[in-house]
């Protein structure tokens, strides 16, 4: 597990447990955990247990796994479920930065999995 990790990246430093998060979901090539600074309730992000900055520096066995994980996170947050009403089911934003440019702040690629509580739902 050394090549795959930075020693001074944070994100590293949570999967390998050196800086503690709150997990929400975990696979042999991906970890998902509760963001420090949430703009939502249950805001999550989902990491590969690979160091890459960008999503083109990942190895193509990190990419395959890191959706269905996300999906999972979503199953997790209760935020699959679908109504015959767009407005009725669950949302959600993915996003996924690279680059300061494009307001990536870690250096370690992650999707933000956003719940989006309806408002008529009193969540927001
Ligand atoms: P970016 O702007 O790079 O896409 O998002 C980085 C995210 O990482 C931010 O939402 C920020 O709150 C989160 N973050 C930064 N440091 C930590 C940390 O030490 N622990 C957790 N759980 N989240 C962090
Ligand atoms: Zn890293």
């Amino acid at each position: 597990t050394t090549a795959v990790h930075d020693a001074t990246c944070i994100f590293c430093k949570i999967i390998k447990g050196e800086i503690p998060s709150f997990k929400v979901y975990e696979t042999s090539h991906s970890f998902a955990f509760l963001d420090i600074q949430p703009i939502a309730k249950g805001h999550t992000l989902v990491i590969p247990k690979y160091h890459g900055a960008k999503l083109h520096n990942l190895p193509d066995e990190y990419l395959a796994d890191i959706l269905p994980a996300a999906k999972k996170v979503t199953e997790i947050l209760n935020l699959n479920v679908d109504g015959a009403d767009i407005q009725e089911g669950s949302q959600y934003n993915i996003l996924q930065n690279n680059g300061t440019s494009a307001h990536q702040v870690v250096p370690h690629v992650h999707f933000h999995v956003i719940p989006k509580p309806s408002a008529e739902k009193g969540l927001v």
